[in-house]
């Protein structure tokens, strides 16, 4: 028998492991290992501050997520020998692989924040990337009267890029509605010089914030918080005073992935970009928040990559050339108002106005803020439980489509 081993049962592992299940020669056999008993649908964590849903709406037990034909071993991975194809279980005995799959994700460094600030977390300074943490701020929401909501960006790559953006629209709705608008300040901090790469989105993303009345602190590299006198210091000196703080928590990649020696200085694995192989490796794909792509950490992508890692795994059982990524990413800002907008790009090419998936037709619309976007993203995440995860394909390109500028 031969093991096709998947590290990681999230968003990129379940699909692949869905997926590659129904395909496999009887003499393979497919495990995921991931410790956690819960699967999470993280983009919802987006809406729960605002939304009256509970916690549970947005989680699912992880063995209803798996096919049958994938056996989930419910261990944490330590650490991986790619030498001798070992992995290091729990207390188990280790594991074997002729095939593995990196898919372990991006860690939002929560506790490390929470500890630095100890009794002032989850008072004025809060964290929307996890459950507990979303919970508080909807809490924290409700009591704010007034004063300047600041929501600050790490230096490093985040999941959901987005996210940020749309917690400000989603405050902005939440204070007009309740007549407190002109009484909040909300203000976004990026280390970036603008608020999405490529110029064209942040052209349109900048608009929508001007005419919301956010203010942005652009190359703002946070540096110190100090949560007694409420300020956020950048590291080139400037000061921000704040009210209530929406902090994203730095990331990094899995820890066993740095002390198995496989990740950059974050934690991230060097990926060939095109064969999601990990560099030198040739016997190990990586996907989903778990690469160091210059990709944005989007479930989108890991469900493009999905595609291609499952159907290169298949090849490289039969002996055939692997397929290739060409770094597609889509993805909904939800604007506020029962409104959202489109971005579709690729290594090398970003949104451009124009209907998407299909030419003319569309009936989307990039780039463009309204109704049917909106309900779109909505709708994803029932699709997310019943198709995608499942390991269905989507009727959108898996390719970038060409007509797209290039950057
Ligand atoms: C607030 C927020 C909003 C978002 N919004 C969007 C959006 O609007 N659109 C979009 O496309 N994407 C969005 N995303 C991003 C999306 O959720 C991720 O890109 C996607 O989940 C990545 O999938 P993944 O499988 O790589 O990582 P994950 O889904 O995080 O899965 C990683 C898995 O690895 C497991 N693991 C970690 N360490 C170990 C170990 N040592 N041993 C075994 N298992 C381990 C974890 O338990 C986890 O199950 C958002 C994310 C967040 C947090």
């Amino acid at each position: 028998m031969k093991h096709l081993v998947i590290l990681g049962a999230g968003t990129a592992g379940t699909m692949v492991a869905n997926r590659v299940s129904r395909s496999v020669p009887h003499d393979w056999s497919v495990s995921v290992v991931d410790p956690s008993p819960r699967h999470l649908y993280q983009p919802g964590l987006v809406a729960l501050p605002f939304d009256g849903r509970g916690a549970e709406a947005l989680e699912r037990p992880r063995a209803a997520t798996l096919s049958s034909r994938v056996h989930w071993i419910q261990e944490e991975v330590h650490a991986v020998d790619p030498t001798t194809r070992r992995i290091t279980v729990g207390a188990g005995s280790p594991l074997r692989y002729d095939l593995l799959v990196l898919a372990s994700g991006a860690v939002a460094g929560v506790d490390e924040l929470a500890r630095s600030l100890d009794g002032h977390w989850g008072q004025a300074v809060h964290e929307p990337y996890s459950l507990p943490g979303a919970l508080s701020l909807r809490n924290a929401l409700e009591r704010f009267q007034e004063g300047r909501l600041v929501v600050s960006l790490p230096a490093t790559p985040i999941k959901g890029p987005a996210a940020p953006l749309e917690l400000l629209f989603l405050a902005d709705e939440l204070f007009t509605r309740r007549g407190r608008r002109t009484r909040v300040e909300l203000v976004l901090t990026t280390p970036d010089a603008a608020v999405w790469p490529g110029p064209q989105a942040a052209h349109v993303l900048d608009g929508l914030l001007q005419r919301r009345g956010i203010t942005v602190e652009r190359s703002f590299v946070p540096a110190a918080l100090e949560p007694g006198e409420r300020t956020l210091r950048a590291a080139d000196g400037r000061t921000l005073s704040w009210d209530l703080l929406i902090v994203i928590p730095p990331h990094r990649g899995a820890p066993f992935v740095t002390r198995s020696g496989l990740g950059d200085a974050l934690g991230f694995v060097p990926t060939a970009p095109d064969t999601l192989r990990a560099r030198g490796l040739d016997d190990v794909f990586v996907l989903g928040d778990a690469t160091d792509l210059p990709v944005g950490k989007f479930g989108s992508v890991a469900y493009f990559q999905s595609r291609i890692v499952s159907e290169s795994l298949l090849h490289t059982i039969q002996g055939r050339a692997s397929e290739t990524f060409d770094g597609h990413m889509s993805c909904f800002v939800e604007s506020g108002r029962g409104r959202a907008l489109l971005l579709d790009g690729g290594y090398g090419t970003e949104t451009a106005p124009g209907p998407f998936p299909l030419p003319w037709l569309g009936p989307l619309r990039l780039l463009e803020e309204n109704r049917l976007s909106h309900w779109t993203h909505q709708a994803l995440e029932p699709l997310y439980w019943w198709a995608l995860l499942p390991g269905h394909t989507l009727p959108i390109p898996r390719r970038t489509p060409r007509r797209q500028a290039p950057t």
